[in-house]
């Protein structure tokens, strides 16, 4: 039987761990052609190595979401080895947990610079790209905020503050995108197993979140990619806009 994203053409950022490497595994299992970003390039290469030794398409493409050029060469070379996007998985993010009085703008910075400008530079390489692969077929464009778009925790206003963007931004953009039949997803899943609790530099934080995970079972990284793809092999006239996705204990 045909894989339900063949002939696909994918973009998955902070592909190296976590949410976005389980999404690009998936992704290419179910026949895309996919497109590595991330920094750490180790990482990327075993994730291609791993998907090509299946019988799947990866190509690694070492990038930083918060720097322009390499940005821009990123889309120029995945264009070039493996054509037209027409599946943007906005999904790189940093979460940095400080108690708002402690001032760390340094945190606050990679946080914006990452979550929200990240965001709209990877846009701005390949929204060309997903316009006319819409007039094509079918063009998604989704994007991985968080419940904490939604939910204030203390310690996390400025993460939440990015993440409420990044969620704001992907309905607005889904308004002005509608008409040209690009379909765009936000994504916002509560507790999941990754790496990202692992930059928490706060002690007390850190230790509540490692509480968090005892507490209830959370999402695994699997889940989340589970749900991306069947948001992106709807059939073309089918659109979720927002999915949130919890465990099942969370509160
Ligand atoms: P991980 O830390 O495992 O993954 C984050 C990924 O982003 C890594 O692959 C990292 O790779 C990449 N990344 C970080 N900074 C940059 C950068 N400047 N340029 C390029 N890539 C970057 O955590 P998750 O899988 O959990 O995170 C994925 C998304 O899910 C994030 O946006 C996060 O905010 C969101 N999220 C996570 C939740 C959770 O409970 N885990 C809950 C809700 C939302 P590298 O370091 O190699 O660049």
């Amino acid at each position: 039987a045909t894989k339900p994203l063949a002939g696909r053409v994918a973009v998955v950022t902070g592909a190296a761990s976590g949410m976005g490497a389980a999404t690009a595994l998936r992704l290419a299992a179910d026949g895309a052609s996919v497109a590595l970003l991330a920094r750490r390039a180790d990482r990327l290469e075993e994730l291609v190595r791993t998907i090509t030794s299946a019988g799947g398409r990866a190509i690694a493409v070492a990038a930083d979401v918060t720097d322009d050029e390499q940005i821009a060469a990123a889309a120029k070379r995945v264009a070039a080895e493996l054509g037209r996007v027409d599946l943007l998985v906005n999904n790189a993010g940093v979460m940095l947990a400080d108690p708002i009085t402690d001032l760390r703008a340094d945190q606050w910075q990679r946080m914006i610079d990452t979550n929200l400008t990240g965001v709209l530079r990877v846009f701005a390489a390949f929204l060309p790209a997903l316009v006319e692969s819409a007039e094509h077929g079918t063009a998604d464009l989704l994007t991985v905020s968080s419940l904490g778009a939604k939910v204030t925790f203390p310690g996390y206003s400025v993460y939440g503050a990015t993440k409420a963007a990044a969620s704001y931004l992907s309905q607005a953009v889904r308004g002005e995108l509608a008409g040209k039949g690009v379909r765009v997803t936000a994504i916002e899943p509560g507790l999941t197993r990754t790496e990202l609790a692992d930059h928490v530099d706060h002690p007390e934080l850190s230790a509540q979140l490692d509480g968090m995970f005892e507490a209830v079972p959370a999402l695994a990284a699997e889940d989340i990619a589970d749900l991306i793809a069947y948001t992106v092999s709807r059939p073309k006239h089918v659109n979720l806009p927002t999915v949130m996705i919890l465990p099942t204990q969370q509160a």
